[in-house]
């Protein structure tokens, strides 16, 4: 494969763009280095790159494309919008809307407010949760990404009692002493986190299924604990659903584990590819927001027309009957396919997946938190990222991330990539 184009554009964009990248994950330090492809056209399941290649796409753009890419529903919904006027500064029809169909979709989601990324409605529930409860402090679970706001970039300290470190330069250590952080999946960590902080607790953050450490599912009860123990000291419990909801089933994380947060943040799915970010809840916890409580939050760009018409398409096509079957069945089709090829070439290799999104880990270990997923092989997955590309698969580089199917995946689609699963366990095995 010839990546000589992309090579030139990425050597040109490090001139002019920090790292050569919009987003620290597009480059490929996760995956020892080399050239991040330039894509020049998405379409269904496939990109296209600069140099002419083509590639089956599993990154979906870190989760939000799920009906594949440049959907005609969603892109003309996108171009109507554009010639209607992108952006008023005014309610519109479309924001009622599309606030009705999240809150029918996941009904703990009693009022909405719409912002314009995953981290904006992240960072805005726990304001509104310290405002409801007048406490300072955060719970959230080590390996669960909450976007890059100060609050949730804070590393673990030394045990489940322990307050956290920065984990970005810039955050002050004042700060990340707001925050503490415990494992996932393990009850009595948290338990003594909260017997330490719980009446200075205003929060417990956390993904409902993991989709960053990779797909990582709660114990059975784990998620009753968690919300049972933290209503017992006061505290309110948010659920980071920027990439579950709609990602399994239409509607929520929540809805599948059979347990109601106070909040929940959501992004990603709901913008059709756009910009977006919503945060809901209880009546009353929604109450504290601005303009009808004393918790500000506001955006030029919040409910824009365009991002809330791609997020109605989007939905619209999710609506569509055998959706999650289809997602299921590839999902379980590729895996297969995986765990067959890799026992063929004895490499250890375990897949966690759930309907139609799934990591491929390097170990012999089963993944249930942060420190699991890390101890697994990431040279090897960097080995096996870029056979991949040779083979015109497109992962996302790095062994914590998911590979997300859409509904434009074919069964064929599934047979080239097992096939290039093939040829790339096969040197890795050597
Ligand atoms: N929450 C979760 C679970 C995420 O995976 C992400 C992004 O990957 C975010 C929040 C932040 O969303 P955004 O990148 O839209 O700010």
């Amino acid at each position: 494969m010839n990546w000589n184009k992309s090579e030139e554009l990425y050597k040109d964009a490090e001139e002019h763009i920090v790292g050569g990248v919009n987003s620290p994950s597009r480059a490929y330090k996760g995956v020892g280095g080399g050239t991040p492809i330039f894509m020049e056209k998405g379409e269904g399941a496939y990109f296209w790159d600069v140099d002419g290649n083509r590639y089956i796409d599993y990154l979906a753009a870190y989760g939000p494309i799920i009906t594949g890419h440049a959907h005609p529903h969603i892109a003309e919904a996108i171009a109507k919008s554009a010639y209607n006027g992108v952006l008023y500064g005014t309610p519109t029809v479309l924001e009622n809307r599309f606030a009705k169909m999240l809150k029918d979709a996941i009904p703990s989601m009693e009022k909405v407010r719409f912002v314009n990324s995953g981290t904006e409605a992240v960072m805005t529930t726990i304001r509104v949760a310290r405002a409801y409860t007048n406490r300072t402090k955060v719970i959230k679970f080590a390996g669960c990404y909450h976007g890059h706001s100060d609050l949730v970039l804070v590393a673990a300290g030394s045990g489940p009692a322990t307050l956290g470190t920065p984990d970005s330069a810039g955050i002050p250590t004042s700060m990340a002493k707001e925050v503490i952080t415990v494992p996932f999946n393990e009850i009595e960590s948290y338990k003594e986190a909260l017997d330490k902080y719980g009446d200075d607790v205003a929060a417990v953050l956390v993904e409902p299924i993991v989709g960053n450490f990779g797909i990582v599912e709660p114990k059975p009860g784990f998620l009753q604990q968690v919300n049972d123990l933290a209503h017992d000291a006061g505290a309110l419990v948010i659920y980071d659903e920027v990439i579950t909801a709609f990602r399994f089933t239409y509607g929520s994380a929540q809805d599948l584990v059979g347990v109601e947060p106070d909040m929940t943040a959501l992004g990603k799915i709901i913008g059709g590819g756009l910009p977006i970010g919503a945060y809901g809840g209880r009546v009353d916890i929604m109450e504290q927001v601005a303009p009808l409580g004393p918790a500000y939050q506001a955006g030029t760009m919040a409910g824009n027309p365009a991002s809330i018409s791609a997020g109605i398409a989007c939905l619209e096509v999710l609506q569509q009957e055998g959706t999650y079957e289809k997602l299921d069945r590839l999902g379980e089709k590729l895996e297969n396919g995986i765990l067959n090829h890799a026992e063929t070439y004895k490499l250890p290799v375990k897949v966690n997946r759930l309907k139609g999104a799934l990591t491929v880990y390097f170990t012999e270990d089963e993944v249930e938190n942060y420190d699991q997923a890390d101890a697994t092989d990431g040279e090897m997955f960097a080995k096996f990222f870029h056979l991949m590309l040779k083979e015109g698969i497109n992962l996302a580089p790095s062994k914590f991330e998911a590979w997300f199917l859409t509904i434009a995946h074919t069964d064929e689609d599934i047979d080239e990539t097992l096939r290039a699963v093939e040829k790339s366990f096969k040197p890795l095995a050597n």
